[in-house]
């Protein structure tokens, strides 16, 4: 299908500097979990992206010198010539789709503890390392530190150049870079130039920026990434006047503004919390200001929400982490008026947990992403159907969605049950939860795919028992029949059903999800620490009952540090009137209400309630697998040839897991059995070892 002339607008080259642009889509940095460990992968997760139809694909954020080690996170790192083949490698594959490649520059300051390089990490002032609560501090940089960080910073764009990068960053924003650090009043007590007036705190970002450009802005874009309401007042609201100034002090000297909000848990906001577009109001100032092009995210999934950015003036490129992150071929989609094929981000941050937890990239909505190399997956592309045997997938949740769709795509004959009225499982239920209605893009990207396959066909409200399944007789069955929660307390602190329930009214996350309503004052006791535990406490305060949420973790929804929602969801509750009462686990359930246990001194109290709400663990639910499993020769009579459970219904964990499964299994269907290390990996190589320096050569390298 041709596009549609209204987002002609979006394809529009744009010239930055020295070079052009081929539209406004922008890939703006993002961490990945890669980076430096798995550069491969790093690599061709990028290269999909460039085929996909981003204009620039840029690293994550890379530090240009040891005094700015940002370990144990997995970065970018550029300290040295020999980190330049891995960037080659990214660059190549971007360009031979006809994209820039950009590289985030960054000196992190005092924000990161040098953990593996053992430097003393640099800063505006003597300062505590922010990242980690480490017992570590930064140190003030005198002149020398500063001439020094000059030239790593000049020489780090020298060998980008040589990596072949088209677009390199200065990076200004408090509490995570250098630059950033100088420019806040807060943190710059300095009395030096470098410190007081506006004009002195941001000499240093002057600075880099001119001699960015002297070194390598001949060929290569210069761009300044700007947190535009860095500067607060006292009262703690942004001090818009001070940004006003630096974008008008700067405003011709970067070739490109990347303009973001400060605070990561804000610039990436969740969906439970703000929506599509939700910077506009704080960044619109800058291209007021300034003639050169400007690139703002917005987790913008809508092409009529980017081509007013564009029309109204806000932004000339539209950039974009995590939407590119669900789905990397959105600009092609666009391109080709394949609006319903686009895989709308769902803003649940899974992607930001994997740089939290230290390990590659994955995203609720893109089962591929992170092993484009390592799986050979791609997003848009899956290999023909290995036979012609018809496959049976019981249950529509996101597992068996995503089965039956990629299933549906490799062109297998999908026979999909649901027992319900809808389809989407525990998404369906879930995005009817107070902020979580994007959520049921998840279900809605699928069933959408599937409504266009004529080899797909979904019965709904068709529940199967064992004896069904064997009716049906199709020679494959894939089972993703989910899970429900427990109703005895049992999960990560009790291993056995707490003593006592009986004495309360006693509710599972199903039961308040389907209606049920408890009677107040009740108790959400969360032993699962992600969401579910403060969703449903938002849920019933909003519904007007006396609600207290006790958790044996910290914090309230401790997991949902890892993407970025765990204070937001604090301050809501707090807002609401919902008590917290964190670490303490129920000792005992008793008329009227809970006996607690501190969970370090065990000293006990009692909390008043009717009624409990237990968050703590699901179990599968797989009775139809163990029936049908029980006896393979009434299987094979039936001519099921095989039978697999995926999913929840498998071991209960993340939409994103249940996701991954789904289009694994449908992957696997009729595949060569995988080795026993199913993946691609890259293995550290080894420096050979010197003799003559007393270390013992290595006789599995061959030099005995
Ligand atoms: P997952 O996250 O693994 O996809 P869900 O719990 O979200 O799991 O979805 C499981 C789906 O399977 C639910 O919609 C449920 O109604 C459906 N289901 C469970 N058992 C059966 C069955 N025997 N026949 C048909 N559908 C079933
Ligand atoms: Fe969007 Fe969630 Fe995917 Fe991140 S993990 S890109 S927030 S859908």
């Amino acid at each position: 299908m041709p596009r549609d002339p209204r987002y002609d607008i979006l394809f529009e080259p744009v010239r930055i500097g020295p070079v052009t642009a081929k539209n406004r889509f922008f890939q703006v940095p993002h961490c990945n979990g890669m980076g430096m460990s798995f550069p491969t992968s790093m690599a061709v997760m990028r290269h999909v992206k460039a085929e996909g139809g981003w204009a620039v694909v840029c690293t994550e954020e890379t530090g240009i010198h040891p005094s700015s080690d940002i370990s144990p996170y997995v970065e970018g790192r550029l300290w040295d010539d020999r980190d330049i083949p891995v960037f080659a490698r990214m660059n190549e594959g971007i360009h031979a789709h006809g994209a820039l490649a950009g590289i985030e520059l960054t000196h992190t300051g005092a924000r990161d503890a040098c953990l593996y390089s053992r430097e003393v990490p640099l800063a505006v002032a003597h300062l505590p390392v922010a990242a980690g609560d480490h017992p570590t501090q930064a140190r003030a940089m005198d002149k020398a530190d500063i001439r020094a960080y000059r030239r790593w910073h000049r020489e780090a764009a020298l060998r980008a150049r040589r990596a072949g990068f088209d677009l390199i960053y200065v990076y200004c924003r408090p509490g995570t870079s250098l630059n950033g650090d100088f420019l806040s009043r807060a943190r710059n007590q300095r009395t030096d130039e470098y410190g007081g007036s506006l004009e002195n705190r941001l000499r240093l970002t002057r600075e880099v920026l001119e001699e960015a450009r002297e070194a390598v802005g001949d060929s290569c874009a210069i761009a300044l990434r700007f947190a535009v309401d860095y500067a607060a007042r006292p009262d703690g609201t942004a001090d818009m006047e001070e940004s006003h100034r630096v974008v008008e002090l700067l405003a011709e000297l970067p070739d490109l503004w990347d303009v973001n909000i400060r605070g990561w848990h804000r610039d990436s906001m969740p969906s439970r919390f703000g929506r599509e577009g939700a910077q506009e109001a704080l960044v619109s100032f800058v291209k007021k200001l300034t003639t050169r092009p400007v690139v703002g995210v917005g987790r913008f999934t809508s092409p009529d929400s980017m081509v007013s950015q564009i029309r109204r003036g806000i932004l000339d490129f539209i950039g974009a982490a995590r939407p590119s992150i669900a789905d990397p071929f959105l600009p092609r989609k666009i391109e080709e008026g394949r609006l319903d094929d686009i895989r709308e981000c769902i803003g649940c941050n899974i992607c930001v947990s994997a740089d939290f937890t230290m390990v590659p990239l994955r995203c609720t909505q893109n089962p591929t992403m992170g092993e484009e190399w390592r799986r050979g997956w791609h997003p848009e592309r899956i290999p023909p159907r290995g036979s012609t045997e018809p496959v049976l997938v019981v249950g529509a949740g996101p597992a068996g969605l995503e089965c039956a769709r990629a299933l549906g795509q490799r062109g297998y004959e999908v026979t999909l049950a649901e027992a319900r009225r809808h389809p989407g499982g525990r998404v369906g239920e879930e995005s009817r939860l107070p902020g979580l209605a994007e959520w049921g893009r998840v279900r809605d990207y699928r069933v959408q795919q599937i409504g266009k396959m004529a080899n797909l066909r979904t019965y709904l409200e068709s529940r199967l028992d064992a004896q069904a399944v064997m009716e049906l007789g199709l020679p494959r069955v894939i089972l993703a029949t989910g899970a429900r929660w427990r109703r005895d307390g049992v999960g990560r602190t009790h291993i056995a059903p707490l003593p006592g329930l009986s004495s309360l009214a006693v509710y599972t996350p199903e039961d308040v999800m389907a209606g049920r309503r408890p009677e107040g004052p009740v108790v959400i006791y969360d032993d699962d620490r992600y969401y579910m535990g403060g969703v449903l406490a938002e849920k019933l305060r909003l519904e007007g009952l006396d609600v207290t949420l006790v958790t044996p973790a910290a914090d309230v929804s401790a997991w949902t540090h890892a993407t970025l929602e765990q204070g937001w969801i604090e301050q809501r509750l707090s807002d609401l009137g919902v008590a917290i009462v964190e670490k303490h686990a129920i000792a005992a359930c008793e008329a009227g209400g809970l006996r607690l246990a501190h969970v370090r001194s065990g000293r006990e109290k009692l909390l008043p309630c009717v009624s409990l709400v237990l968050v703590t663990m699901r179990l599968p639910d797989d009775a139809l697998y163990a029936e049908l499993a029980s006896d393979p020769r009434r299987l094979e009579a039936a001519g099921i040839r095989s039978l697999t459970r995926i999913g929840d219904c498998l071991a209960p964990s993340t939409i994103a897991a249940a996701v991954y499964a789904g289009h694994r299994a449908a992957r696997e269907m009729d595949a060569p059995m995988a080795e026993e290390v199913p993946f691609k990996r890259e293995l550290i190589a080894l420096e050979p070892l010197n003799p003559a320096a007393g270390e013992n050569p290595d006789r599995y390298l061959g030099s005995e």
